[in-house]
């Protein structure tokens, strides 16, 4: 399947372009038309699928060109929570790829360094903040994060948060973002917990595997 078919801005499929990717992979071709009809999505797959462009890219094309990119304070308007800080810095480098000709800003939220530089970075304004759970909420707590206008909410490796005990977390999180969200969860199993946790976050999901 070909990137242009599927329904994205021009300034995305250069930047696709620019990376030398030809076709759609099959999560990719699958995936991006359903996030842009804005249904929420249980997506089942793996690492090196291309899922990370699967999610990133519809999210950039529906966060882009609002004039809300022109206000001197952004709001956050998507939130991507991720299992490990590796996984955070990847994601957020495809978003800053994907997106270097949208005028949309990325910043990335981990535990286990001097969180300055990360609370400076939210008070100058992002549009999407990339996050593993532990350190967001505590930035939370201290009054860092507000999540109020967030319009899409991404759960990457939803199974591995689970299995490094950010249940409480996460649901602390949930809780802060808007309900009338759009909401998008991967997953590369779907144990019992995942599939209760997609029946309460998400609504009236499609679902993939690949
Ligand atoms: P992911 O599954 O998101 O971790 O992506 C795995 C790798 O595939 C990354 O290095 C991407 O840059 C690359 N990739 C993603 N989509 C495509 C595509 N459509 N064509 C070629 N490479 C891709």
């Amino acid at each position: 399947m070909k990137f242009e078919d599927l329904g994205l801005s021009q300034y995305l499929l250069r930047a696709i372009c620019g990376e030398g990717y030809e076709t759609a992979t099959p999560i990719q071709a699958q995936a991006i038309p359903i996030v842009l009809e804005g249904h929420d999505l249980m997506g089942c797959a793996q690492t090196g699928t291309g899922k990370t462009a699967a999610f990133a890219l519809p999210t950039l094309h529906a966060l882009a060109g609002d004039k809300r990119t022109k206000l001197r304070k952004r709001p956050i308007r998507s939130l991507v929570l991720a299992p490990t800080r590796e996984l955070a810095v990847q994601v957020t480098a495809s978003f800053a790829k994907y997106g270097k000709f949208t005028q949309l800003h990325t910043t990335t939220i981990y535990g286990g360094v001097n969180q300055n530089p990360q609370v400076r970075a939210l008070q100058k304004g992002v549009d999407i903040v990339v996050a593993t759970p532990g350190r967001l909420l505590d930035l939370m707590n201290q009054g860092h994060v507000d999540l109020k206008q967030v319009e899409i909410l991404i759960l990457d490796e939803a199974d591995q948060m689970l299995d490094m005990g950010f249940l409480p977390d996460l649901k602390r999180i949930v809780d802060a973002v808007p309900n009338d969200r759009q909401t998008l969860m991967f997953s590369a199993t779907m144990p019992d917990a995942i599939r209760r946790l997609a029946g309460q976050w998400l609504d009236d999901p499609k679902h993939l595997q690949v």
